[in-house]
Parts: C-alpha cells; sequence; structure tokens
C-alpha cells in the first residue's frame, strides 16, 4: 500500500503537469484541458500544468462575482463549487493524501534528516482563517474600477505558485526580471519558510495554511468514505500518531478535520486490528483484523520519527 500511494502520487502529478512543450513555446499551457479543475494544488500558471488549480479557479471566481451578476450569468462557478463538493463528498481530504503534487513534495522533503518538530494545533486552525480571509473575503470585497477583485491568496501566500510558476517563468521568459519587485521577493521569503519548516514538521503547509485542504476536511466526517476507530480494540499505543503524515491522534477519533485518508495508520501502523474504513456505511476491514487479538505484525518504528 505504501508503494501504491506513492505510485499514485508520481502519477498524479506528472499527469497534472504533463505539458512538457513549455521550453519551445516559453509559455503556459492553455488548451482544452486548462478549463478543467484537478483535485490537488498544482498551479495554472505552472509552464508544464494540464488543469487548473481548484483554489485559483475558486478565488478568480469570487473576485468576478461582481461583473458575473451584472451580467446575469448566474452559474457562474458552479462548476468549481460542484467539483470540490462532490470530491469532498465523496472521499473528504483523501485528494491530499493521494493526489496533489504539493503534498507528495512535503512528504519527501521532510525525509532530509534533521530534528523534528510537532506543530501546535492552535496553528492548525489558521488554514480555515486564509480560506475565509484570502479566497472569500478580500477577492469579493476589494474590487477595482471595473468591479473585479484579485486572487489574494494566488498572488500573496501562496508557495506553490512561486515554485511552479513564479521562478519557472522567470528562466523561461528573462524579460520578466526587470518586473522583479518586493512582491517576487516576499513569496519567495514565504516559499522558503515552508520549504525550511517541510523538512522540521510533517507536511506544514497543509495543516497550517492550505486553504484547500480546509475545504475538504469540512467534509471529513460526512463524506461516504470514512475512517473507523474500534476503540475496544485499541491499546494507545501511539504507533498511529508517530506515522501520521498529518500527525493526527487517531485515538482520539477517526476521520478528524486534517485527516488525508492516506491509510498509514491502518496499513504501516496499527497492529491492533483498530483501524479500519468503511464506504457508504459497508465497513471493509482486513482479514487479518477481523478477530480480536494482536495479528502478527513486526513494528518498523519504535520512537516518532515522523517520516
Ligand atoms: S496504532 Fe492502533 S492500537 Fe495503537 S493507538 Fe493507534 S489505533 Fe490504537
Ligand atoms: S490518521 Fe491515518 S489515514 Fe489519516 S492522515 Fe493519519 S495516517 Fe493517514
Amino acid at each position: 500500500m505504501p508503494v501504491l500511494r506513492r505510485l499514485i502520487q508520481i502519477v498524479a502529478t506528472v499527469l497534472s503537469n504533463a505539458y512538457w512543450m513549455f521550453p519551445h513555446t516559453k509559455g503556459i499551457y492553455q488548451g482544452t484541458l486548462k478549463s478543467m479543475c484537478v483535485p490537488g494544488l498544482n498551479c495554472y500558471s505552472c509552464p508544464a500544468a494540464t488543469g487548473a488549480c481548484p483554489l485559483g479557479s475558486l478565488q478568480s471566481m469570487i473576485a468576478g462575482l461582481r461583473p458575473a451578476i451584472k451580467a446575469g450569468n448566474y452559474h457562474f462557478g458552479a462548476y468549481i463549487i460542484g467539483t470540490l463538493g462532490l470530491t469532498g463528498s465523496l472521499v473528504g481530504r483523501m485528494p491530499c493524501g493521494w493526489v496533489c503534487p504539493f503534498g507528495l513534495l512535503q512528504e519527501l522533503i521532510h525525509k532530509i534528516p534533521s530534528p523534528k518538530f510537532e506543530i501546535p494545533k492552535a496553528l492548525t486552525y489558521i488554514k480555515y482563517l486564509f480560506l475565509a480571509l484570502f479566497i472569500f473575503i478580500l477577492p469579493a470585497l476589494v474590487i477595482d474600477d471595473y468591479s473585479y477583485g484579485t486572487t489574494w491568496f494566488c498572488k500573496f501566500i501562496c508557495p506553490a505558485g512561486t515554485l511552479e510558476a513564479g521562478i519557472p517563468l522567470i528562466f523561461l521568459q528573462p524579460e520578466l526580471k526587470e518586473l522583479i519587485g518586493a512582491l517576487f521577493y516576499f513569496n519567495l521569503t514565504i516559499l522558503i519558510i515552508f520549504i525550511v519548516w517541510m523538512i522540521l514538521s510533517r507536511r506544514p503547509f497543509c495543516r497550517v495554511a492550505c486553504p484547500l485542504g480546509a475545504i475538504y476536511s469540512l467534509f471529513n466526517k460526512h463524506s461516504v468514505f470514512k475512517m473507523i476507530h474500534d476503540p475496544d480494540k485499541c491499546t494507545h499505543c501511539q504507533e498511529c500518531y508517530n506515522n501520521c503524515p498529518m500527525g493526527i491522534k487517531f485515538y482520539e477519533g477517526p476521520n478528524q478535520y486534517d485527516c488525508i485518508r492516506c491509510l498509514k495508520c491502518l496499513h504501516e501502523s496499527c497492529r491492533f486490528g483498530a483501524i479500519s474504513y468503511e464506504i457508504a456505511g459497508m465497513p471493509v476491514i482486513k482479514p487479518e483484523d477481523q478477530g480480536s487479538g494482536v495479528r502478527d505484525h513486526v513494528i518498523t518504528s519504535k520512537a516518532p520519527p515522523w517520516r
């Protein structure tokens, strides 16, 4: 399962960034596929990006809400909200764990050996503030002379945008160097802070700052796919916590907001069969977990290396 998940993450990253003509065209792909949203965070302006980022699309929708309504276009953005709502309703935050390129990057960078630090739980609520402020409130309320807002999160915060679009485009189009100003250096500083933080902590961007993860997380407790915890089998050994890429204490309850349904706790951590999942109310329990005893399982981690 860990190999399968990594494989799916890599395939999703490649498919989300499959436009390899960009060294020749020096620009971004703008074909038909670009009108579709990919499920994970992947910058629209990345030269190789084949689809649109749902977060960027959502901000553009909010920023253009007033002109759209004035023009009588009341269905504006239904596709984006529908895509996010359908994905969240089916699997909750699972795209973060399986198909988000920026999630994969964070997991790989975290493998760099260093002292590791846990993220205080209070910080994980910041992403909801970012969601409200940078995705909805500011794009809707701060408008120009033509009633258009701007994409605040993309413009001022998103480290994925700086990494995938800002930096590559400067190399592809050297004339852009003349336009580099304080905003670019501000974005670069945010990117560097997150990269260092990724080495030290488990998935800091997902847990603290990602508004897309914040949206999906709201569906975790109600989605078709749900995790199950069996308190009768749980010994509170904390192996699930030690191995969880999101630092979740599964024994405190399944389907917590930050659970990305990576299934690492199920397949790699819990040796007591206390973790399973259900699809539309139908439990899926591994055959070796169907008894009540400890299964024959070798624990490979003893201390919390947070890998
Ligand atoms: S690994 Fe299993 S038994 Fe141990 S605390 Fe987590 S759910 Fe409970
Ligand atoms: S609780 Fe389990 S499924 Fe959820 S993120 Fe942690 S390891 Fe993955």
